[in-house]
């Protein structure tokens, strides 16, 4: 038994808890401390640690959504003690699921007639939607196979190289092949026409992306469903689409309505969408929706009865918060059809603002559409000297982050810098951002090329330096710490810091 540490009598107060000893050790970070702490002293340790990450509001590498209304944080705060899956005791919150999925297959033009409710579930972001649409097309074609007493032991996916890392992961954890389409300079997203050449008996679906990751274009959805519909015919096979429109299934409804992606194509069964990004919702909620009941395999439903009613689930996980549900849904009531549409004008505006502000520097060439999700990508014209990431790399210094990258196989020679304007983003800081820009290629002229002659060797021997630098610095506090601990000890010797483990 390990009784807690009494405290002598200046240890106690944490009126101030930076005149307390709680701030004069290092923040425990292997082991669980053997005595407790007061919560004040936890909250500051923790809270000035936290101070050190990022302004997520400057944070312009992230889709997901930083800012929402009083209101909503309110409803989110009450209700973080809700666990989603106890259904029959909040059953309100589950009605709002359900009215949330409703809302968005609706969006999606999902065939629903006036009385039937759609068919989809929410998720914790895109990437379960993504696993949960997998498995059912992995399923539907392994029953398909079966029945004709064919192989069903070499599924695969065909999307293109610029497929976010979640297909990745569903592959792996699944075992489906990915089969990817390369992209090339200049065309940075799935082609159809090569994509549907590389399906086969064993695709149990084409994966396309509304709104790729890498500079926010707008795969071809029409073409592929046009160009798979005629192979389909030809080859008796029905390959299926699934559309991961994680970032554009919240721009196209509203600013391209006349687009065609979605349920409108006969052959895309499933979509998803994140809740949290263009969803305006904090991280941790994403929806999937089937196109009917046919589409998604009976066997992977478990049905819960929920108030004598049936509630069928289908996620990989059990238990999660009821807050993001409930703030999506606040989200659709509150902006409705008309919010939504205003909010992602004005990002798209503020996208060609900023556009715009780096084409006048003459300096850059832009990676994204002005068609597509709100984001600027762009690449240096002349690389001689210096390169994106130094660029990003001293943006950094103005508080911005600014992620570069290269881009996918077939045009990894190609970097370029991204920009995601969400909601927060305003005009001014659209501004701000090109000025700072323009700041950080004045200084980068002056400085010397990154990658000069004898650069990689002065590179790597300033690399050594740090690194022994910061070795040297670790165990310089190591031996502080020691000995401090040890004076402690000897000072504190006595009932007051005994502790008694039996
Ligand atoms: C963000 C994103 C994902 C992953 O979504 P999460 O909601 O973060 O899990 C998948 N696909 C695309 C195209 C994305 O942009």
């Amino acid at each position: 038994m390990v009784l807690s540490k009494t405290f002598s009598e200046s240890d106690v107060s944490v009126h101030s808890t930076f005149a307390s000893r709680y701030v004069r050790d290092s923040a425990p970070r292997f082991t669980m401390p053997e005595n407790s702490m007061p919560k004040e002293a936890a909250f500051q340790i923790i809270n000035d640690e936290l101070m050190l990450d990022g302004n997520p509001r400057l944070n312009l590498a992230s889709f997901v959504t930083t800012w929402m209304e009083p209101e909503c944080d309110k409803l989110i705060m009450d209700s973080v003690n809700k666990n989603y899956v106890d259904m029959d005791e909040y059953p309100v919150t589950t009605e709002l699921q359900n009215r949330c999925v409703n809302m968005i297959a609706h969006l999606f033009n999902a065939p629903l007639g006036d009385s039937d409710t759609a068919v989809g579930v929410g998720t914790v972001g895109s990437s379960e939607a993504i696993m949960l649409a997998g498995l059912a097309f992995k399923r539907k074609w392994q029953n398909k196979r079966k029945a004709e007493g064919k192989p069903y032991d070499k599924p695969n996916i065909v999307t293109g190289a610029n497929v976010q890392v979640c297909w990745e992961k569903f592959a792996r954890y699944f075992e489906v092949e990915l089969k990817e389409v390369k992209v090339r300079e200049g065309y940075y997203v799935m082609d159809p026409v090569k994509a549907v050449e590389m399906v086969d008996e064993n695709t149990i679906c084409v994966a396309a992306i509304l709104g790729s990751t890498y500079n926010g274009e707008f795969e071809d959805v029409k073409l592929l469903n046009d160009l798979l519909v005629e192979k389909n015919r030809k080859t008796g096979w029905d390959t299926p689409i699934h559309v991961d429109a994680a970032s554009g299934g919240f721009i196209a409804p509203f600013l391209y309505p006349d687009l065609e992606w979605d349920f409108r194509l006969p052959l895309v069964k499933s979509i998803n969408v994140s809740g949290h990004k263009y969803g305006l919702v904090y991280a941790g909620i994403g929806w999937v929706i089937w196109r009917t009941k046919e589409d998604l395999p009976e066997e992977l439903i478990f049905h819960i009865n929920y108030l004598g009613a049936d509630q069928p689930t289908f996620t990989l996980n059990f238990s999660k918060g009821s807050s993001q549900i409930i703030a999506q849904y606040y989200q659709l009531i509150r902006l409705g059809f008309e919010g939504y549409q205003n909010v992602m004008q004005n990002c798209h505006d503020n996208a060609m603002v900023l556009k715009e502000g780096l084409e006048n520097t003459g300096r850059f060439s832009i990676a994204s559409k002005d068609m597509g999700v709100p984001v600027v990508a762009f690449s240096l014209k002349d690389r001689s000297r210096h390169d994106e990431f130094e660029v990003s790399e001293m943006l950094r210094r103005f508080g911005w982050i600014v992620p570069a990258y290269p881009m996918p196989e077939g045009a990894k020679h190609v970097s370029v810098l991204r920009v995601v304007i969400r909601e927060d983003f305003s005009r001014t800081l659209a501004e701000r951002l090109v000025l700072d820009i323009v700041k950080v290629l004045a200084e980068l002229d002056t400085l010397p090329p990154k990658n000069s002659g004898k650069s990689t060797s002065l590179e790597d021997g300033k690399k050594e330096k740090a690194e022994e630098a910061g070795r040297e610095i670790a165990s310089y506090w190591r031996n502080i710490t020691k000995a401090r601990k040890m004076k402690l000890a000897e000072t504190q010797a006595g009932p007051s810091v005994t502790v008694i483990a039996k």
